[in-house]
């Protein structure tokens, strides 16, 4: 069970250190401002920025399906 335990711990931990990279900036580290937006119902158009560098980070454009 210890074992077991173990994993599951280091999953969580993985995953939140997933998470903190996609939505901190990778310059000052401050929590992106992630906003979607929806194109003529073809795609979402996914858009993080940073409110400090004022920069975007990241443009995404996901199919609907
Ligand atoms: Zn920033």
């Amino acid at each position: 069970m210890k074992a077991i335990n173990y994993f599951q711990r280091t999953e969580t931990a993985s995953q939140e250190a997933y998470i903190n990279l996609q939505c901190n900036c990778i310059l000052c580290n401050t929590p992106l401002e992630i906003k979607f937006e929806n194109l003529d119902n073809i795609e979402i158009k996914e858009e993080a920025n940073c409110p400090e560098c004022e920069i975007r980070t990241r443009a995404k454009l996901y199919p609907i399906q």
